[in-house]
């Protein structure tokens, strides 16, 4: 079934091991290994969670790449195409690549950087050979980050001047784009990036970029915009739209960089959103929210803090605690234990959630105990995980809603985006 919005999953690197030993917590393979033998989130599920990927040039060596013209070969460790390298030709179904430069990545500069011209960047899309590629913008933020010599960043508040500079480059920019997409007749789909400092100058951006010859429209700088502001810059965008002919807005494409908001959906589609991308919901599952695992009617619970015994700060507060290194891990492989224990069902939540307290709290002394404990004791007492028929939850088990590394923390962030996918996107989810 083909959803009527279209879903990128953006990619910053997120593999992980798949024979990860959860009893010994050790990887199946060596460092200098992880590349090959790591997987993405689109190859541990039988139906990948997403219609396509977005990644940003910058991902690789900062978009400093090489070009072909300077006699040097793109190599994606040891891949010379995007979808090699994103291991996408041996899965169950064909997902599209989206390519940006990561504006992100330059938003506290003045421009961007030299190395993201247009006509190089649009050479780089085009040898990688990715479906779509992003004209390059610059993000009109409200504040920008400076060193202010003292190797310290201050907090500067940019101009009204200095916004519509940002936006006026990023119309500049994308014209030079697609007339160099023309010129070259290069294969891949070029999308305008549409930046702005109130619906109205959003909408003239897009009005531009139509007039230009686009055809699909990127609109920038969501992220920080409350639900209401984005659907006010839709319906200024759409009061462009229905000027157009009819064929020219059956044909118009457009995409929400960077957000996607399940309860406002319905309302871009009506507004003529046809695509997003968001990486949220994958980077939940680690944030320190308390909403860490989304369940499938829509409830985040908080993931349950197992740190390594390792960990700095840890080892540091049990010193003066006067709690010995082996102490310090005999507390850790009790959490462990009384977890394996609540997943055989053969201890209860309260024993759990006292070994994880007296362990945790030593990481952070200025938590509060008591707040952390009625949301571990929610999730074990309801046992979302159970309910879940992901790959990640039946193999993985209580596993899934540890927080504890990478190789747990981001298969629950997986999940999340299948639960986002299946549910959320496409209310196609397979529940108990
Ligand atoms: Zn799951």
């Amino acid at each position: 079934m083909s959803s009527t919005i279209k879903y990128f999953l953006p990619d910053w690197e997120d593999r992980l091991d798949p024979k990860f030993d959860f009893e010994t917590d050790e990887y199946s393979r060596d460092r200098a290994e992880a590349y090959e033998s790591d997987v993405y989130a689109h190859q541990v599920f039988k139906d990948p969670p997403c219609d396509g990927i977005l990644i940003s040039l910058a991902t690789f060596q900062g978009g400093k790449l090489p070009l072909e013209k300077d006699g040097l070969e793109v190599n994606l460790r040891g891949r010379k195409t995007i979808k090699g390298y994103l291991k996408l030709h041996k899965i169950s179904k064909p997902l599209e690549v989206m390519g940006d430069c990561g504006a992100f990545e330059y938003v506290n500069e003045d421009k961007p950087p030299k190395h993201f011209g247009t006509a190089r960047v649009a050479k780089l899309y085009q040898q990688l050979k990715f479906d779509y590629g992003v004209s390059v913008d610059h993000m009109v933020v409200d504040f920008v980050y400076k060193d202010n010599g003292k190797s310290k960043l201050k907090k500067i508040k940019l101009t009204q001047e200095e916004k519509e500079a940002r936006r006026k480059l990023s119309i500049y920019n994308a014209d030079r784009f697609i007339n160099y997409h023309r010129e070259k007749n290069l294969s891949f789909v070029p999308i305008g990036a549409a930046q702005g400092l109130n619906p109205s100058t959003y909408a003239d951006s897009v009005n531009r970029l139509i007039e230009m010859g686009y055809a699909y429209i990127g609109i920038g700088t969501l992220i920080p915009k409350t639900d209401e502001e984005i659907i006010d810059i839709l319906k200024q965008v759409n009061v462009v739209k229905n000027k157009l002919s009819f064929k020219q807005q059956k044909n118009l494409k457009l995409h929400l960089l960077g957000v996607v908001r399940p309860k406002k959906l319905k309302e871009f589609v009506s507004l003529g959103v046809t695509s997003l991308d968001s990486a949220s919901f994958l980077r939940k599952a680690w944030l320190r929210s308390g909403q860490n695992y989304l369940a499938h009617d829509g409830q985040w619970y908080s993931a349950i803090r197992v740190p390594y015994s390792d960990n700095e700060n840890l080892v540091a507060n049990a010193e003066k605690d006067g709690i010995t290194l082996d102490k310090l891990k005999q507390m850790e492989k009790k959490c462990l234990d009384s977890l394996q224990q609540y997943e055989d069902k053969n201890t209860t939540v309260r024993r759990v959630v006292n070994a994880l307290i007296n362990y945790d709290q030593l990481l952070l002394r200025d938590f509060d105990g008591n707040h952390h404990k009625d949301k571990y004791e929610k999730t074990l007492r309801e046992r979302p995980w159970e309910k879940c028929k992901c790959e990640m939850c039946k193999t993985l088990g209580i596993h899934v809603v540890v927080f504890r590394g990478c190789n747990r923390n981001k298969r629950r962030g997986f999940h999340n985006v299948y639960v986002l996918y299946n549910e959320m996107i496409n209310g196609k989810a397979k529940t108990n």
